[in-house]
């Protein structure tokens, strides 16, 4: 196929065509070569952008942190958000206005001066547009939702090139499939989301050796299928740390096993519901404690800085003993396997009820969710997809029926089609073709 030729594009652009990113994606695993990259400053570049790649017959991407590449980006445009960036908080409405290059540091920042908290990631370099579409379950979903279920607003430029402006009055079949159907109708240049009341919570992490992973796995089977919404999240995560001097010295290139905390209710309740787990073995570290909301990426410690990985998940209808037994098998103590990552989340909560304006987000009967990440590395690349994929695989009995969308790792054209039932795939695939009709947005992502 010949590539067209990209000075017309270039000329018609504020910042014209670049050579590069200028960000190294958070996942560099995977080469990144597009036909055409722009970095639009304005919505008029997206719209030239979106315009001539339809005109070209070329598939575009859009990436925002390159937090969810999946793999290599090879010829078509590529469209990166970073110069769309802006976080305006309006207080007395209680919303924040986000443009597409903003991470989700950025609004937590912006609201915490008002005693205000967005549903956001565990992790605050992750974009949080991007995250917004996939649904996003996070450290206050099951106190509030998704973080798609709290949009209000949202401004894209579809495969025609043409802008909408959508709500709940404006194309509501639009606004549905939006929020949970992911970049799978267009360019997203600005939301408009609600944030919620929380400027403390009670929350954390304990850190308890990895000799002690199968009693602190079962314990938190048992205690987590019976917990309150007040604990808006909690977690239990097996870590391989690497030796990073970093690192506090009891974890430094341990295995070890993570338990996620967070509590809306005060810190007497948090303490008590807490007490249970803290006496299941003597942690290393107990970091669980109140904290500024600001502090909220404390209770994860996702990575900040890019790291190749090759990450898989799945959600869990239960979290019974067997599921359990299962999990250890393939990553427990014993198992020298370059996966740092294997986490429980439990969900539930407000996370399993329709959002008061219904949305597409996939996965609310799911009580937990699995992710894996492995490290992707000259030695390991040939081993950690099968690693991830068998982990995965090992609680394949006990899969919920829908996964969580921004949750599956590197997705199948058939794992994206089974995230809905037939019903709300065929109303995604309607917004798609009206949309989108060439098909040019989704990437592995795309809903077929
Ligand atoms: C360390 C880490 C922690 C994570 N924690 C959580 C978590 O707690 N909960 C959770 O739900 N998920 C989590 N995720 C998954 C994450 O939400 C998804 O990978 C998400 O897609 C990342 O969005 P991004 O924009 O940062 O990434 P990018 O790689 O830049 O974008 C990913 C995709 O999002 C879409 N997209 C991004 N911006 C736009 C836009 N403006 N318009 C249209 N489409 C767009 C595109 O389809 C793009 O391919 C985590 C991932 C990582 C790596």
């Amino acid at each position: 196929m010949t590539v067209p030729r990209t000075d017309e594009l270039s000329a018609s652009l504020s910042g014209g065509v670049l050579a590069q990113p200028s960000f190294q994606p958070f996942n560099p695993a995977f080469p990144v070569r597009p036909a055409a990259l722009v970095s639009p400053t304005d919505i008029h570049d997206v719209v030239t952008a979106v315009s001539w790649a339809a005109k070209n017959d070329m598939p575009v991407q859009v990436m925002a942190t390159g937090h969810g590449l999946h793999g290599p980006v090879d010829g078509g445009v590529l469209i990166t958000t970073e110069q769309l960036g802006g976080v305006t908080i309006d207080p007395d409405r209680r919303t924040a206005t986000i443009g597409a290059g903003v991470r989700w540091a950025q609004v937590i920042e912006a609201a915490a001066p008002y005693g205000l908290a967005p549903v956001n990631g565990s992790s605050s370099g992750v974009g949080a547009v991007g995250y917004t579409l996939g649904g996003g379950s996070g450290p206050l979903s099951r106190a509030y939702g998704f973080s798609a279920d709290h949009v209000l607003r949202a401004r894209l430029v579809d495969g025609k090139g043409i802008v909408h402006e959508v709500d709940d009055d404006r194309d509501r079949e639009l606004f549905w499939a939006l929020r949970g159907g992911k970049g799978n109708f267009g360019v997203v240049t600005e939301l408009e989301i609600e944030l919620m009341p929380v400027a403390t919570l009670y929350g954390g992490a304990i850190f308890f050796p990895g000799a002690a992973a199968h009693d602190v796995l079962h314990a938190f089977a048992t205690w987590s299928a019976a917990l309150p919404e007040e604990v808006s999240t909690t977690s239990i995560a097996l870590l391989r740390l690497p030796p990073l001097p970093e690192l506090p010295e009891p974890l430094r290139g341990q295995f070890v096993v993570s338990l996620r905390y967070a509590h809306l209710g005060g810190a007497e309740a948090a303490a008590e519901l807490l007490a249970p787990m803290r006496a299941v073995a003597t942690p290393l570290i107990d970091a669980v404690q109140e904290i500024p909301y600001a502090a909220v990426v404390s209770i994860h410690q996702d990575p900040t800085d890019p790291i190749p990985f090759w990450d898989g998940g799945t959600g869990l209808r239960d979290l019974s003993a067997a599921p359990v037994d299962a999990l250890l098998e393939v990553a427990g103590p014993g198992q020298d396997i370059p996966v740092p990552v294997v986490e429980v989340r439990l969900l539930g909560g407000a996370m399993a009820r329709p959002a008061a304006i219904p949305n597409a987000v996939s996965g609310r009967d799911t009580a937990y969710a699995l992710t894996t990440v492995g490290i992707l590395t000259p030695d390991t690349a040939e081993i950690v997809p099968g690693l991830v994929d068998g982990i995965v695989a090992a609680v394949a009995p006990w899969r919920s029926r829908f996964d969580l969308f921004n949750l599956i790792g590197r997705a199948t054209p058939q794992r994206v089609a089974g995230l809905w039932d037939d019903q709300d795939r065929d109303r995604l695939l309607a917004v798609k073709h009206r949309l989108d009709p060439a098909g040019l947005f989704g990437g592995g992502h795309a809903i077929t």
